[in-house]
């Protein structure tokens, strides 16, 4: 399903919303502006004068009015298994090769049995046989150092691992946006 990033009046993203949605805020002329190529167009009805039919095109980027929006705090996305492999680029943490997401497995950097917490700050990807072998140790005992540090998803990074059909235009607008240290920079 096709969703569209709808921005606040300061260009930040906001939440991604159904073509639905964008096309009834460009319908009553709530958007400030636009980004892309349309993702589709809708036909409405068919204008008395002219006996032209009316279409609106609804854009994959959209800025909506309201300060509001801008306020709302972030909050760092649910520990999903799909984020981590999105934000750890499918690649297995401890022998550095990508996997398919079938073939990965989420390791606890401090094992679960030793109170480790299942957090962003505490999952790395791991492939199954690095996370067999490293087991209920820590890396330290295992001798198995992680090739990268985990990290909280950003806003934007949280927009882009949210969403699994994002398209070029939003790609390239919340690419534009993420911090130096993020993984999906080099994607
Ligand atoms: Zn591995």
């Amino acid at each position: 399903m096709v969703a569209v990033l709808q921005l606040d009046s300061a260009g930040v993203a906001h939440r991604w919303i159904s073509v639905q949605d964008a096309a009834i805020y460009g319908a009553k002329g709530l958007v400030l502006w636009e980004i892309g190529a349309p993702v589709v167009t809708l036909r409405g009805g068919r204008n008395a004068a002219t006996g032209r039919l009316s279409t609106l095109d609804v854009a994959p980027v959209i800025a909506l009015a309201g300060g509001a929006w801008c306020a709302q705090e972030f909050r760092t996305p649910a520990v999903e298994r799909r984020l981590i492999f999105a934000r750890d680029r499918y690649t297995c943490a401890y022998c550095a090769q990508r996997f398919a997401e079938s073939q990965l497995t989420v390791d606890h950097i401090v094992p679960a049995s030793r109170g480790g917490a299942y957090s962003y700050m505490n999952l790395l990807a791991a492939c199954r046989a690095c996370n067999a072998r490293k087991g209920a140790r820590s890396c330290e005992e295992a001798r198995m150092l992680p090739i990268w540090a985990p990290y909280l998803p950003c806003r934007n990074e949280a927009f882009l691992l949210a969403n699994r059909k994002v398209l070029a235009d939003q790609y390239e607008y919340l690419a534009a946006r993420l911090p130096k240290h993020s993984r999906l920079r080099l994607q």
